[in-house]
């Protein structure tokens, strides 16, 4: 059996072109231009390239954005400012901070600041909660394209057995939820799971989101397995390579992503999708926000959340 690959790269430009549409739509029918806002913090490589290819991205489909660059040692407090700032901006329905934050910053806080109708990453605290009750109002981008690939392939969900490897808020924790709601039995594995291969053979489908290059071996998938490696490492060489033995794997499974140009275009790709969707939303409810002469939020918004004291964006002692 050799695999079919799934082509991340061609799914990710049809689904950029419906983006097009979208916004060309939107801003035909509402004068509304759809507004992603990226704050980078410190000078990490990968977060530069990261965010220059969301920027650039941004362009490619009509998506106005703004990139705020800060220096790696700056009071947590002056971006919580911005954040405050920038949810209350009626053209930005879009906040991003890149990850990772240097030390002085609580994660936690920084989420908490970003108006939760706004978060288009997915990990406010209500989001994550929408996501548990299977309300999602912003699905996390990564696990959002893993969706959208298999459901491009015409891959049944219903009743398969799922396994994801990594267990991250980011990447596994919500790709579970996702499948789950999906009516997939899930498993989630970690590092601290006990034999790995007794979980990954019984899958049906097997996401991979460790960061552990040559992970997954084909003795450990089921022949005709479709398999997701949404792991991106960077090896001594310069070559960049999932988690999975991709040359191994392949002659086992019946569909399978590679690294790169499977699942990493769907990423960026997922955050247009939640952007225009916000702008959208903000869009529809501005009307019975005008005609009740109030804010959006009265006009039954998603609810906002508990103010955040930015001066209190610092690690709890
Ligand atoms: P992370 O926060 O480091 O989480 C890694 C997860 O994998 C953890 O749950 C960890 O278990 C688990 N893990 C580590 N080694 C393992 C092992 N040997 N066996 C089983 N589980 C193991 O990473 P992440 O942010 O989720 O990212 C995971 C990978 O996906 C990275 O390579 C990252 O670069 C990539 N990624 C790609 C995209 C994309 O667009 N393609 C997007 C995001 C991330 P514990 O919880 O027990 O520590």
């Amino acid at each position: 059996m050799s695999a079919k690959i799934i082509d991340g790269v061609g799914v990710a430009a049809t689904i950029r072109a419906e983006c097009r549409d979208r916004v060309r739509r939107l801003q035909s029918e509402t004068s509304v231009i759809p507004g992603l806002a990226v704050i980078i913090v410190g000078a990490d490589p990968a977060s530069a390239i990261y965010v220059r290819n969301k920027v650039r991205a941004c362009a490619e489909v009509g998506i106005h954005s703004v990139r705020l660059d800060y220096p790696a040692d700056v009071d947590p407090a002056v971006v919580g400012r911005e954040i405050v700032r920038l949810n209350r901006d009626p053209a930005i329905h879009g906040i991003l901070v890149q990850l990772p934050l240097p030390r002085q910053f609580e994660l936690n806080q920084v989420l908490a600041t970003i108006a939760v109708d706004k978060d288009v990453d997915g990990f406010h605290l209500y989001n994550v909660g929408g996501l548990v009750l299977g309300n999602t109002v912003f699905p996390p981008c990564t696990p959002y394209g893993v969706l959208r690939l298999l459901e491009y392939q015409k891959i049944p969900l219903e009743g398969q057995n799922v396994v994801v490897v990594g267990a991250s808020n980011i990447v596994g924790k919500p790709m579970g939820l996702m499948l789950m709601q999906r009516d997939a039995t899930v498993c989630i594995c970690h590092a601290k799971t006990r034999d790995l291969a007794q979980f990954t053979i019984l899958a049906d489908i097997l996401v991979v989101a460790a960061g552990q290059p040559n992970l997954i071996l084909p003795q450990m998938v089921r022949t005709g397995a479709v398999v997701i490696d949404v792991g991106i490492n960077r090896l001594a060489d310069g070559r960049l390579v999932g988690d999975v033995d991709f040359d191994g794997v392949r002659r086992k499974a019946s569909y399978i992503t590679p690294v790169p140009g499977g699942v990493g275009p769907m990423t960026v790709t997922m955050l247009l999708v939640n952007t225009i969707a916000s702008a959208e939303r903000h869009a529809a409810r501005r009307p019975a926000a005008e005609a009740l002469g109030r804010g959006a939020a009265a006009a039954g918004g998603p609810p906002r959340p508990t103010p955040v004291d930015p001066e209190k964006l610092m690690p709890q002692q």
